[in-house]
This record gives structure tokens, C-alpha cells and sequence, in this order.
């Protein structure tokens, strides 16, 4: 990239600041040193001397040099830090704009962003998250409790806590070994997809109990599966913000799976226990609705419904156990192809897929960390932190969501084949078959039966296969 030709220099000093020895000359001083550096001619130089540029009082010189920019007069800037140039977003925004407009490259900081490139798109970003930090710094006083609290979440230490976590000792860093073991065991089998009520059960029969000595309920053991502790992570207000003291009880990849099982289920809607093998994977063959579970003279049944609540045209009933019988054939079948194998293959791909994505995440949640710690170090208030969060924790969550779609084969981790598939089959509980059934198959829609048919016609049932 060439030089500027006509440089400039841009300086603020407010009252604050004067008190601080970041006086007007030594900003200025380290500017002319940053743009000899830069092999930049001599800077204009613009300097605004008002005592708080957070009172939005007008400010002549910033004036005159967005004028400058615009007209061609000024072709690169150099600031001390990006707070010299504005504490409101709303005039950062105006500045960027106009060096955009103006088409000017050369934006450079003698601190704080003294690295970032600013003729690229993050430069840019990391700019504007630096100016929402800037931002009303006066509001940041009064903070020190929280401050307090959010250092040592940062050093990745314990909050001060009455009860010990599950899976951890009484100082919540070291392992307890047995509790470990319950929380890896019960994260893989809800990952592999066990509802939370049926491994609560399992743990009421194993004679286990929670911290507080009580059955597990739902509700707890959710919590424990999903708190980032368990993955060695540390959280702050319910955000994670960076690697914990303590060493991970299940791994990161693992603790994603849960959370999006978690999110997964509770989009799907499923609030109780899934009662017939096949709910809400049957279409009606007439009209493309959505099959409900029914029972009629005491036999199971699929059924296409009509009215506000389901929206069907009730053409189409279903027994459903020839039904389920025929598909888990179909299932066991399609478990034991090679086109599965070759299926399964294509998890490669969505394995690099998956490292791009963890990559990914792993930037937000720097960016999070980052912006965490200005907090702490009282750069910016509560109110900043929580807007120049929220894009990236946005970001942070598509992530997951895409995290979740490629590792939707969990379900079928660990099955054999052949003969044993069919007895393993067997033993899995109903969950776990839905699970299976739900990660090979799309839909299956269900033609109309001729009237009066004693028997079942499996040619009644088209099964669209997603692996
Ligand atoms: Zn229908």
C-alpha cells in the first residue's frame, strides 16, 4: 500500500485526561514519531481541546477533518487510541463512514489497535467494538462488586459457593472420580439420545444421588450436564469467557453435543417422553400432513387429523406395530449396507467442517474473553460490555447450531453389525431407537390402504433415508 500523501494527525485531550499526564503534547509528539515511522510526510495536525468529548459538544477540529476527508484534502489519519477519537459510537460510525466514502486507507493508532489493519473488514469491526468500549467511561464507576467477581472469573476461579459441584471436590477444582465418571457416562448416553427422564431413572436405580443427597431430577441433572465447569470452562453471568483452573471432567466437543441436544429437543418441542417409535416422522400419502399418534379399541394407530389444531384431512390411519416392526427391519437393514458405510464415510468431511466450526467458536469466545477483561480492568461499564458482546455471542451461537447439524450421527456411535446389530437393537432402550431412527430417516410417508385390508401392506410405507 503507498504512503499517504496528505497526512494528518488527530488529537483530544479532555480534563480527565490532563490529570493523567496524556497530555495534548505527548499525544501529539508519539503521532509525529508513528507517522515518521510510517515514512508518512509531515501531518497536518487537528486538535480538539475540549474537557469531555462525552458531553457531545461539537468538536471543530474532528469537524474539519471529516470535511478534509471528504473533500480529498487528508488521505491517512493517525491517532493516539481509538478513545482519542471519540467516545460516542454515533461519531465513530461518522468517521468510518466518511474515511470510507473518501476511500482513505491509512488509519493508524499509536496504541490500542496499533496492530490492526484497518483497510480490512476486522480491522474495521475491532474499531468499532473498541469505540462501544469507549464509550461513556464515566458510567463505568461504582462497578468494583462485580468487577471484583468477574477478575476472578477471569483467573478461572471459583465463585465463593455453600455446596460443592457434582463431579468435584470441596474446593470445586479437584475431581471426585466416581462423580466424574457419572457425568462423562450420562453427557454421552443424552448426546446418543436418552432423554434426561430416562437417565434419571437409571441413576435412582444405581442408588446414586445428588450433591444435596436428593433423587435427580430432570431439572438437576440438566444443569450439571450443561454447566461449562464440567468442561473445564469458565462462565460468568452465564457466558463462557475462558479456560478454568480446574481440568475438563468431558471434553469441549462433548459439551457443545449436550447444548445442542438440548437446544435440538427443546426446538423439536418435545416436552414428554416420545410415546410411539415413529411420532412425527409419518406423512399422510393425501395431503402431506403430519401423522399423529392414536389409540382406538386398544390398538395403536397413526393418524392423519383434520381441524385448526393439526391441519390434516384425516384420510389416512395406521396401525401402529406392523408399522414400527416393518421400519426397524428397514432401519436394521439400512444399518448393515455398505451405502450406510459409505454414508458414514462422508464423516470426514463434516469432521474438518467441525474443527473449522470449533475453530470458529473458539475465536468468538476469545473475542468474549477479551471484552470480558476490559470489564474487569474497569475499561468499560456493564452496559458497553453487554453491546459489544451481543454480535459476537450471536455469532457464537449460529456456530453451535451449525455444530449441531454436522454431529447429528452421534446417535449411531458404537452399534456393530450383522446379527449382533439385531440383538443390540433389542436391548436399546426406546429413546435410543427413536434416536437412531430420527438420525436415519427424513420421513416416511404412508399411502392410503385399501378398505377393509386385514393385513398391513408394507408397500404402504416410503421411506425417505437422510443417510
Ligand atoms: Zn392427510
Amino acid at each position: 500500500m503507498p504512503t499517504p500523501t496528505r497526512p494528518a494527525i488527530y488529537a483530544r485531550i479532555s480534563r480527565d485526561q490532563a490529570g493523567e499526564g496524556l497530555g495534548v503534547l505527548r499525544q501529539l509528539e508519539d503521532c509525529r514519531k508513528q507517522a515518521a515511522g510510517l515514512g508518512w510526510p509531515t501531518p497536518e495536525e487537528y486538535v480538539d481541546n475540549d474537557f469531555s468529548a462525552y458531553s457531545g459538544k461539537r468538536r471543530p477540529a474532528f469537524q474539519r477533518l471529516l470535511d478534509d476527508l471528504t473533500a480529498g484534502a487528508c488521505d491517512g489519519v493517525v491517532m493516539w487510541a481509538p478513545d482519542r477519537l471519540t467516545r460516542q459510537p454515533r461519531e465513530l460510525e461518522l468517521f468510518l463512514d466518511t474515511a470510507e466514502a473518501a476511500g482513505v486507507q491509512h488509519i493508524k493508532f499509536v496504541t490500542g489497535l496499533a496492530g490492526v489493519d484497518l483497510a480490512s473488514r476486522s480491522g474495521i469491526a475491532m474499531l468499532r467494538i473498541m469505540g462501544a468500549m469507549a464509550a461513556d467511561e464515566s458510567a463505568a464507576k461504582g462497578e468494583r462488586v462485580k468487577r471484583k467477581m468477574l477478575q476472578n472469573a477471569e483467573r478461572g476461579l471459583p465463585h465463593g459457593r455453600s455446596r460443592r459441584p457434582f463431579g468435584f471436590d470441596d474446593d470445586a477444582i479437584a475431581h471426585r472420580p466416581d462423580e466424574a465418571a457419572i457425568i462423562r457416562e450420562m453427557a454421552e448416553r443424552f448426546v446418543a439420545g436418552e432423554s434426561l427422564r430416562s437417565l434419571c431413572t437409571d441413576l435412582d436405580n444405581r442408588g446414586i444421588r445428588t450433591v444435596k443427597g436428593a433423587p435427580w431430577q430432570t431439572h438437576s441433572l440438566r444443569q450439571v450436564l450443561t454447566n461449562p465447569r464440567v468442561a473445564g470452562l469458565r462462565a460468568y453471568k452465564g457466558e463462557v469467557i475462558g479456560q478454568a483452573v480446574w481440568e475438563p471432567i468431558i471434553s469441549d466437543a462433548l459439551h457443545r453435543k449436550v447444548l445442542a441436544t438440548i437446544e435440538s429437543r427443546r426446538v423439536s418441542g418435545r416436552r414428554t417422553p416420545r410415546a410411539y417409535l415413529l411420532t412425527g416422522l409419518l406423512r399422510c400419502g393425501k395431503c402431506g400432513g403430519t401423522l399423529f399418534s392414536a389409540r382406538r379399541e386398544d390398538v395403536r394407530r397413526y393418524e392423519c387429523r383434520s381441524g385448526p389444531d393439526h391441519g390434516g384431512c384425516n384420510g389416512c390411519t395406521v396401525v401402529a406395530g406392523p408399522l414400527e416392526e416393518l421400519i426397524t427391519d428397514y432401519a436394521l437393514f439400512r444399518l448393515d449396507s455398505p451405502a450406510l458405510a459409505d454414508a458414514l464415510a462422508g464423516r470426514d468431511s463434516a469432521d474438518k467442517e467441525t474443527s473449522a466450526l470449533g475453530q470458529q467458536l473458539a475465536q468468538a469466545r476469545e473475542t468474549l474473553e477479551y471484552l470480558a477483561e476490559q470489564f474487569g480492568a474497569g475499561e468499560i461499564d456493564r452496559r458497553e460490555w453487554e453491546a459489544a458482546r451481543r454480535p459476537v455471542r450471536t455469532r457464537a451461537e449460529n456456530v453451535e447450531r451449525q455444530l449441531a447439524a454436522v454431529t447429528r450421527t452421534d446417535a449411531l456411535t458404537g452399534l456393530g453389525t450383522g446379527d449382533a446389530l439385531r440383538v443390540q437393537w433389542a436391548q436399546l432402550n426406546f429413546d435410543r431407537q427413536a434416536a437412531i431412527l430420527r438420525t436415519l430417516i427424513t420421513t416416511i410417508t404412508i399411502g392410503s390402504g385399501a378398505r377393509g385390508a386385514q393385513r398391513f401392506n408394507p408397500d404402504r410405507a416410503q421411506v425417505t433415508w437422510r443417510l
